[in-house]
């Protein structure tokens, strides 16, 4: 993949802290934290609204241009 941004490039932090692997990168717009999908293994994205009350992740897919609410179950458009 070319020159992917450093902040998508770092994975999700919980999968590399534990040495996971994941899908798909979110990004919590409260805090910055890269975290995976709910396609990944261990879902950390989904993890991280539970135990911070982050309510938006955005996805840091390439070319992906929307956000999810986890407290409203929709999709925002960025
Ligand atoms: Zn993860
Ligand atoms: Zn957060």
């Amino acid at each position: 993949m070319p020159s992917p941004k450093a902040s998508y490039a770092k994975g999700c932090e919980d999968c590399v802290k534990m040495g996971g692997e994941w899908v798909h990168l979110r990004e919590c717009l409260a805090c910055g934290h890269m975290a995976c999908c709910d396609s990944s293994p261990h879902r950390h994205a989904t993890k991280h609204f539970h135990t911070t009350q982050h309510a938006v992740m955005r996805s840091v897919e390439p070319g992906e241009r929307w956000g999810w609410c986890y407290v409203d179950e929709v999709m925002v458009e960025m």
